[in-house]
């Protein structure tokens, strides 16, 4: 049995001096079951991680998307490498900074300007704020999640700390459902600045939705953002507007840009995207090289290679496995199988008898325990390979077996190694 001695002191001296002992809400103990977990790992490559007690998994995380290619893949580390004996952060713009926003012009269809940034967050509040800017509006309607800036985590139950005057301003619509948008125009006539929407999450989207999306957008004069965050790269490098032929006024890119160097990117038309200048954003490390670098080389990696077609082709054999896997178990009203195959998720119903994260943290405890680092998504990188997947598809048998058996028992709950994981916040 798998041991996490090691992650558990730490864990007892970190939260001492950081708060919830990470960076990052999923990476803290809150995502993970209780003493049934690692809380911290000391390495990665290809499509391992290590953790802090030597134990390793194959990883189905990949720091929260950004590690697309694998962990050290050499063209990146190299790039950076290179960089870094010319400096990391120069006191003027580095001509990385022209080449890699040509490259995003080429592949991006709503990219014809290009300004960069370093969290995802960066680029969706740089959206908000130029439309706002170019619109001379503030109300904003948003689906999805979009950072933890105020004008949009005020309008989720992790509102803490967050003006009322600013919740005030941001109007949640629901996915696939155009009379929730119409409703917001409607009630905030000739005030919403933008839309901003994950293209997709985890739903489909139904009879034209974007497309619709974006007309009534521009009937109201607004400004339609996408928030690619996820989706850019992972669907292909020109994002889901590429994918589904809807084209936005604005987009925000991040995570999977360097392999997981930090940068993100604020790209859009023109006539908008030539205002930035005129508000503010910027920043210290708004052009710091070793990142650019690193996504220049990425995109290289990506035109040369086929990482897209793979990481595809192995979340359809995945999703096709967990599908055959969740009938044979009798599952199928307990756990569904959602997304495009290079972003997939599984998603969890709460029963008579458990919650949907009790069922879930029974999962991950299994996972953990036969090597394999996840929390419901499945963030398949390049360097995961078919073999891996299939070793996937074992554990995940291993678990519906054990899982049947616990839920048929009425036993779950003894059997769960501690507290299970924590919703961090609902969008209200
Ligand atoms: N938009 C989406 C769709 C995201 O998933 C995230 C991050 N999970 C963000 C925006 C914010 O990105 P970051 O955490 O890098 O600021």
């Amino acid at each position: 049995m798998k041991k996490f001695k090691k992650s558990h002191a730490l864990f007892k001296k970190a939260s001492q001096v950081i708060p919830l002992a990470s960076q990052t809400f999923s990476k803290s103990y809150l995502s993970y079951i209780r003493g049934g977990a690692p809380l911290f790992v000391t390495h990665g490559k290809g499509a391992y991680v290590w953790d802090i007690d030597a134990n390793k998994y194959i990883d189905l995380i990949n720091a929260l998307g950004p590690v697309i290619l694998g962990y050290q893949y050499p063209a990146v580390d190299f790039a950076v490498q290179k960089q870094l004996q010319k400096g990391i952060s120069l006191s003027l713009p580095a001509p990385l900074e022209y080449e890699l926003a040509g490259l995003l012009v080429k592949h991006i269809p709503c990219a014809e300007m290009v300004r960069f940034g370093k969290n995802g967050s960066d680029a969706t509040t740089g959206a908000i704020r130029l439309a706002r800017a170019v619109t001379g509006r503030e109300h904003v309607a948003v689906c999805g999640y979009h950072g933890w800036h105020d004008w949009y985590i005020g309008s989720t139950t992790m509102n803490l700390g967050v003006p009322k005057s600013t919740q005030a301003m941001t109007h949640k619509f629901v996915y696939n459902n155009i009379v929730s948008l119409e409703k917001i125009f409607k009630k905030y006539r000739g005030k919403v600045a933008a839309v901003i929407m994950e293209p997709m999450s985890h739903e489909e989207p139904k009879n034209h939705f974007l497309q619709k999306v974006k007309q009534l957008t521009h009937k109201h004069g607004a400004l339609l953002i996408f928030d690619e965050i996820v989706t850019g790269f992972r669907f292909g490098l020109g994002g889901a507007q590429s994918y589904f032929g809807v084209t936005p006024d604005l987009a925000a890119f991040g995570k999977a840009m360097a392999n997981g160097m930090p940068i993100s990117a604020l790209v859009g038309k023109r006539r908008y995207m030539k205002k930035v200048k005129d508000i503010f954003y910027s920043f210290t490390f708004g052009g710091e090289a070793l990142s650019l670098a690193a996504a220049v080389a990425v995109i290289k990696v990506f035109e040369r290679k086929k990482v897209v077609e793979h990481i595809w082709a192995l979340g359809e054999f995945l999703r096709r496995g967990l599908r055959h896997l969740i009938s044979e178990y009798g599952l199928n009203e307990i756990i569904q199988i959602k997304g495009k195959p290079c972003n997939l998720a599984a998603a969890f119903v709460a029963t008579a008898n458990y919650t949907d994260l009790e069922i879930k943290s029974f999962l991950q405890q299994e996972f953990l325990q036969n090597g394999v680092l996840w929390y419901g998504g499945h963030t398949i990188s390049y360097a995961h390979s078919l073999a891996d997947m299939r070793i996937v598809l074992q554990v995940y048998e291993k678990a519906f077996h054990r899982l049947r058996k616990v839920m048929d028992g009425k036993t779950l709950r003894q059997n769960l190694r501690g507290k299970p994981i924590t919703n961090i916040f609902k969008v209200r």
